[in-house]
């Protein structure tokens, strides 16, 4: 048996629930190294290291 609604969502309250994550801005932070806008948790694109440590090897 699979997952089953007990309640019908209405149109209203699925309309709201895809209206507040439609427009959010990606957050992003500062690369330690080089102050380059990076995504939080991802190597750096601009430098290649992730938390002070080079993980791609860069020309
Ligand atoms: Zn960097």
């Amino acid at each position: 048996m699979s997952i089953c609604p007990k309640n019908k969502t209405s149109k209203a309250r699925r309309d709201k629930r895809r209206a507040t994550w439609k427009m959010s801005a990606p957050n992003l932070v500062k690369c330690s190294k080089c102050g380059e806008l990076m995504l939080p948790h991802r190597v750096c694109k601009a430098c290649g290291t992730y938390n002070k440590k080079e993980i791609i090897a860069m020309d």
